[in-house]
């Protein structure tokens, strides 16, 4: 891909020019990226003499002197380059030496000084716009078949193809590279075969751009990387490169794409591809230059200055605020609100006060893709922390299905339904044949509340067993359940008592202890009698297998079966909570309770089994729903089982069980808790790595054997790592434990990605 300048004797050239073109003077090497380059002073006169890069051909380098002849004739007041034709006519001479043959030529010399890194006042960046439509008007009706049969490695279009040098990027900047170039190949490469293309310069940037003593464009120089290729890439090539760390960027884009479309009119689908080609153009500069910088070829001081700037850029061109400011420019949109919007003041005035936002200074979240969130700025996050989007951000199979259902039928359970019967039958197959009774809601919150009223009615108590620190939700029943839900000390409920976790690292009973889940399980005996002698009974007893709020813990073997077997025997049912811990979050058996040795009277399910589409349901016994409905009257939740809702549940379990995401989860999760360990040895505030699957607890200790939490240190290894571009959050009883819960589409690199970033951040506290 990479073809350096010629070198040849200037002597060779010398006589060359002086033979072919007549003419003859002073010469000085100039810059090339490509083509071997003099300035020649003869006559009075200045030119530039190009020995170009015989890898070209000839055809493209005929093309270049074609299109420079054609602007002269469309719009001789632009300033480009002069061809100096030679002396027998031709628009090149052909130099050959040692087997080869280069074409020479000959242009006028252009005054100015190149715009490098100035920054030029709105007007002048109107103006470059300007002189940019300019061009691309005069090249509009060349046709030349060279540039279209072009290959070129700079071309936006096909930056996706670049992706192996993907590795050669710094690692803290490669997300962004990535997602760039994702980006481009899922938007850019299919949508630019139906929009208006031609043959461009693409290459117009501050180094190839020269301005006069006043101020004004006095030239774009530099033809050699012509392209036939969508329009608007022309603009956005120079959008991209015009942009500079410190300069205002909203000044750049605003007021090059007004002085662009002046003279081009563009239509809006292209105008919704100026960010994306943008991003990929700087994606591509990063790319190409990391990848001379390895094969050790030539990079020029144009190109590394582009480089230096380009991932920081790339960082900094944010979605939200400058398609706004993009649209208004190019005549497509109002004028958009004041840049940084104040985002927050907006929410407040909005949403009212809401104490509840991750981080410090919060995230504004624009896509989601994968394990990714992309915020405004365009920085890809990679998200450790959300189990919702179980198989993926913005999961392609399951938008579909969700789509095309909603585009068909989306009712309720009152009908007959095809997806309603084939979600109940999905799941139940994956669950112990006791479980017969599917009942659809839409949250995890009202499968466990309805699974309390169930139970009610089946025990005729009303006494509730949680684990202390649990969440279940945030109805009144499911509320109750959540003891995390209340500040400490505050939660009293008489009907609702609380179980010491099993916590094997910090508890009574610890990793040594053989027997620990048998003993944290008879500390059920107490509060079940409590709960009975409060007259309340037991009704029902409530776990989430994997302890997540809890911080994670790794319940000893049999707690979970001492919990049931104790409700049981006290009249009570027991619930399984698979909101979090089911859909093969701990690896495979599917759910959470299937790791503990138990069959349950309920599994309540949320969260992830609509991959983000609201989705809540309850699977129990036929006898159980028999005698709620019999004693309380039919049952029906409005969106509970409706069409889309189940279609998105059927999506998500064919995927998980297409690409095996629970034997990923398994994979993935041991291999990061072996790369989190490791920073053990490092990092004495690790003081335990734990969990199952892709759930995933480190807890933090100031001191492995006093145990003693570090909280304070937790909410600043979150927010660190946030700035890492690494989402994760935090949880247990002591806020102590960092909780890493990705989707289950995690790969081991991106466990690797998330490691590195934890071990930088560990090192800086
Ligand atoms: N149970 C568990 C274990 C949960 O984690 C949650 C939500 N975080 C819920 C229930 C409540 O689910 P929802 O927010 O959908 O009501």
């Amino acid at each position: 891909m990479i073809a350096l300048p010629p070198k040849l004797p200037l002597d060779l050239i010398r006589a060359a020019v002086k033979a072919g073109f007549g003419l003859d003077g002073e010469y000085a090497p100039l810059d090339g990226e490509r083509d071997q380059n003099h300035r020649l002073k003869a006559g009075g006169r200045r030119f530039v003499v190009k020995l170009c890069n015989p890898a070209e051909g000839f055809d493209i380098v005929l093309c270049q002197l074609q299109a420079l002849e054609h602007i002269a004739t469309v719009d001789a007041a632009l300033p480009v380059p002069r061809v100096w034709k030679a002396k027998d006519g031709a628009l090149f001479q052909r130099l050959q030496h040692g087997g080869t043959d280069y074409p020479l030529v000959v242009l006028s010399w252009l005054e100015g000084e190149v715009v490098g890194e100035r920054e030029l006042s709105p007007a002048q960046y109107r103006a470059l716009g300007g002189v940019i439509g300019r061009l691309n008007r005069a090249l509009r009706g060349f046709i030349h078949a060279a540039p279209a049969a072009r290959d070129l490695v700079w071309n936006t279009v096909n930056a996706h193809r670049l992706t192996e040098h993907l590795p050669l990027i710094a690692k803290d900047r490669q997300s962004f590279v990535d997602w760039a170039l994702k980006e481009n190949a899922r938007l850019i490469a299919p949508s630019v075969m139906a929009l208006p293309a031609q043959i461009m310069h693409a290459d117009i940037h501050p180094f190839t751009l020269l301005l006069d003593g006043k101020g004004a464009i006095s030239g774009i120089i530099d033809f050699g990387e012509m392209v036939h290729g969508t329009r608007v890439m022309e603009l956005a090539n120079a959008l991209a490169d015009c942009l500079v760390t410190g300069h205002d960027i909203e000044v750049t884009i605003g007021a090059m794409i007004a002085g662009f479309v002046r003279h081009v009119a563009l239509e809006e689908e292209e105008v919704a591809l100026i960010l994306p080609l943008m991003r990929s153009r700087l994606a591509l500069t990063a790319l190409v230059t990391a990848a001379r910088r390895k094969a050790d070829a030539a990079v020029t001081p144009q190109i590394a200055a582009l480089d230096a700037l380009s991932l920081d850029m790339l960082a900094a061109i944010k979605d939200d605020e400058f398609e706004g400011v993009i649209r208004y420019a190019a005549n497509f949109g109002p004028k958009p609100a004041a840049r940084g919007a104040k985002m927050l003041q907006r929410r407040l005035a909005a949403m009212g006060p809401r104490p509840l936002l991750f981080y410090k200074e919060p995230l504004h979240m624009v896509r989601g893709e994968g394990v990714w969130l992309i915020a405004a700025d365009q920085r890809p996050y990679l998200d450790c922390y959300n189990n919702v989007p179980h198989v993926g951000h913005a999961n392609p199979h399951v938008a579909e299905a969700v789509a095309r259902q909603m585009r068909v039928l989306n009712t309720n359970t009152r009908y007959l339904t095809d997806e309603s019967i084939a979600y109940a039958e999905a799941l139940k197959a994956t669950l112990d044949p006791a479980l017969d009774a599917v009942i659809f809601v839409n949250s995890g919150s009202e499968a466990n509340d309805v699974a309390y009223r169930m139970a009610q009615v089946w025990t005729g108590a009303t006494g509730m067993l949680v684990m202390d620190f649990a969440y279940h939700g945030v109805t009144d029943a499911s509320d109750a359940m959540s003891p995390s839900n209340y500040p400490a000390g505050k939660f009293h409920k008489p009907h609702v008592r609380e179980l010491p976790a099993p916590d094997t690292y910090r508890g009574a009973w610890r990793k040594d202890v053989n027997d620990a889940g048998a003993r944290y399980a008879a500390l059920a005996d107490a509060e079940i009698a409590a709960l009975k002698a409060a007259g309340h009974g037991v009704a029902i007893s409530v776990i989430d297998s994997a302890f997540m709020t809890n911080g994670i813990i790794d319940a000893p073997a049999g707690y979970v079966q001492g919990i049931v077997a104790r409700t049981h025997a006290a009249g009570g049912l027991f619930v399984a909570d698979e909101v979090q811990s089911g859909f093969g979050r701990m690896g495979p058996p599917l759910w959470g309770h299937q790791h503990h040795g138990v069959v349950p009277d309920f599994v309540t399910i949320g969260k992830p089994a609509g991959n983000g589409y609201p989705v809540g349901v309850i699977i129990t016994r036929s006898e159980i729903l028999d005698r709620f409905v019999a004693e309380t009257g039919p049952f029906f939740s409005t969106f509970g089982g409706g069409n889309a809702a189940c279609a998105a549940g059927l999506a998500v379990l064919e995927v998980i069980a297409r690409e095996d995401l629970a034997g990923n989860a398994e994979r993935t999760g041991a291999y990061l808790r072996d790369g989190l360990r490791g920073l053990m040895a490092k990092h004495p505030l690790i003081g335990d790595v734990r969990g199952a699957g892709l759930a995933v607890g480190v807890e933090l200790v100031r001191d492995r054997k006093t145990l003693e939490p570090a909280k304070e240190e937790t909410q600043i290894v979150i927010n660190r790592l946030k700035d890492e571009g690494v989402l994760v959050g935090s949880d247990g009883r002591l806020g102590n434990v960092l909780k890493i819960r990705p989707p289950l589409v995690f790969t081991k690199s991106h466990a690797d990605l998330a490691v590195g970033a934890l071990d930088r951040v560990l090192a800086s506290i």
